[in-house]
């Protein structure tokens, strides 16, 4: 059997009940299957891939913490550093219902390659917890995030691992932590990313990830003879990652229909109205349906339907698993000639091999979404010289850096004859950093 099956094997024998986490293994190691082979007596005497999918810690804690009406309550947290090869954990923390260890696992596991591409020295982390943001008052998200850090506090800092947000963890969740965190420590350090401006926050770090997609995707249309002016795009999701992927992709010409949230999604003929949309979803944290009711233009439609909608290009920017197989066909069926990952493995496997098959473009997440990450640290860099650079410079520095993402990952698609195969570009290219780091550094 080969090194690549046995490591997958064993990674589904010894996490059980993971099947996130079984998912992005076997997406990762499948597309590195060649890479692995040219060098395997070695990879394989140095267990480096056994090493590369266990991760160095996770820690598991419980966060009680009092509602409104003196009720206890206690959830699950977990934060998972994963790889330190080639710099301090890095990764967000994610606050929804449905989190678990496979899925803060998988998280973590994709955050190694994704912060390897940035060029930057981030290793991979992620965390979060099974708390629900939704629907609790000021007072009950302060309380949650003030237990949840005066446990974390104990295992972070800002040259060991350097948590941000992600779904659930907004500018309000950061601020709530990082002012737990320096009175627990007594340190005022750059422990967390994605904090406000008048506290260390890096400018154009909300619009990173959204802005940082459009960037890629602009690279990789024009790479590929087109232009992503005039072009139609859908768009799923309506927080930060949706939001400012509408406004790029509006700023560089195109025109974007849809977006979407848990419960439902939009179709507007005449193009996203972005002041609206903020106003609804950053705002009021309301539901689509308002968005609709303000907007005569706009239909609301229950549950999911996003990819149905005629497009040129489809950004996925809500969550896991999203975009199914069926959804694919329907993309082909209607001509779309590119999808970039805003979210974190939206596409299922099925779906992705479909779009390759067909000639669809297909930017990964771990590439397409990376300019938040990649924004992050420059916030750590302008923590650690204590300065702040402006908007601009920021900007300027993410769409180098996306740009240049994008043809690393072509060129190394070329360089093992996949030539215009992007998943395992990324893949190959974020692989290749971490294990030359990791073999330098022993056994460890
Ligand atoms: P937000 O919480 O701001 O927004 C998430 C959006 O997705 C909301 O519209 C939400 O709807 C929807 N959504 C969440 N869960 C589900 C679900 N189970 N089914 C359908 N819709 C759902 O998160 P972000 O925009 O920050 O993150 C979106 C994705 O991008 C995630 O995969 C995240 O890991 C990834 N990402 C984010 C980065 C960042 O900088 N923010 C960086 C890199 C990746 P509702 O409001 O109804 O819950």
């Amino acid at each position: 059997m080969s090194y690549v099956d046995e490591v997958i094997d064993l990674v589904v024998e010894k996490n059980p009940a993971q099947p996130e986490f079984h998912q992005a293994v076997k997406e990762v190691l499948e597309s590195l299957r060649v890479v692995i082979e040219e060098n395997e007596e070695a990879y394989r005497k140095d267990a480096l891939l056994e090493r590369l999918v266990t991760p160095e810690r996770q820690l598991l804690f419980r966060v009680p913490w009092v509602d409104d009406n003196g009720q206890v309550h206690v959830n699950n947290a977990f934060r998972v550093q994963f790889n330190s090869a080639i710099g301090p954990y890095k990764g967000g923390l994610r606050l929804h219902p449905s989190v678990n260890l496979g899925i803060i696992k998988f998280l973590g596991f994709e955050q190694i390659f994704k912060n390897s591409l940035t060029g930057l020295p981030i290793g991979g982390g992620k965390g979060g917890s099974d708390f629900d943001p939704k629907g609790k008052s000021d007072r009950e998200i302060m309380a949650f995030c003030q237990s949840f850090m005066t446990e974390l506090s104990k295992y972070i800092g800002a040259d060991t691992d350097v948590p941000a947000g992600d779904i659930g963890t907004g500018a309000r969740e950061i601020g709530y932590m990082f002012g737990q965190y320096k009175r627990i420590r007594g340190v005022y350090e750059g422990v967390l990313t994605g904090k406000g401006l008048s506290y260390g926050g890096s400018l154009a770090r909300t619009e990173a990830t959204g802005y940082g997609l459009l960037y890629l995707t602009e690279e990789m249309l024009k790479c590929n003879g087109h232009d992503i002016k005039g072009k139609t795009v859908v768009v799923s999701g309506s927080g930060n990652v949706a939001i400012y992927a509408v406004q790029k992709a509006q700023q560089l010409g195109a025109k974007v229909v849809t977006v979407s949230d848990s419960t439902g999604w939009v179709y507007d003929k005449e193009g996203i109205d972005v002041a609206l949309l903020k106003e609804v979803k950053e705002v009021k944290r309301a539901r689509l349906t308002e968005y609709a009711a303000a907007r005569p233009s706009a239909e609301y439609h229950e549950g999911r339907g996003v990819w149905s909608i005629k497009c040129d290009v489809a950004l996925p920017c809500a969550t896991q698993n999203e975009l199914h197989l069926d959804d694919a066909k329907e993309l082909v069926a209607n001509g779309c000639i590119a999808v970039a990952e805003g979210a974190n493995m939206p596409t299922t496997i099925e779906a992705t091999e479909y779009l390759q098959k067909n000639g669809v473009l297909f930017a990964p997440g771990k590439a397409a979404n990376a300019g938040g990450v990649a924004t992050s640290a420059l916030e750590m860099s302008q923590n650690s010289e204590r300065l702040s650079w402006t908007f601009e410079e920021v900007d300027g520095k993410l769409k180098n850096i996306m740009v240049n993402i994008f043809h690393n990952l072509d060129e190394a698609a070329k360089k093992y004859h996949m030539e215009g195969n992007y998943v395992a570009g990324a893949n190959i290219a974020g692989f290749l950093k971490v294990a030359d780091a990791m073999t330098a550094q022993g056994i460890v």
